[in-house]
């Protein structure tokens, strides 16, 4: 899932399987489509 989130006056679409930030929702969107969350070096 996507969530928009605003960070320094600009608006940030936010990957909640990693949290991975994209600036364009459709890059977030198409990220998160192919985002299975067990890539661990998005995992801290
Ligand atoms: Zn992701």
């Amino acid at each position: 899932m996507v969530v928009q989130t605003e960070r320094d006056d600009t608006t940030w679409y936010e990957c909640e399987t990693c949290g991975l930030l994209f600036d364009e929702r459709s890059d977030a969107t198409d990220h998160e489509q192919m985002c299975d969350g067990s890539d661990p070096s998005y995992i801290q």
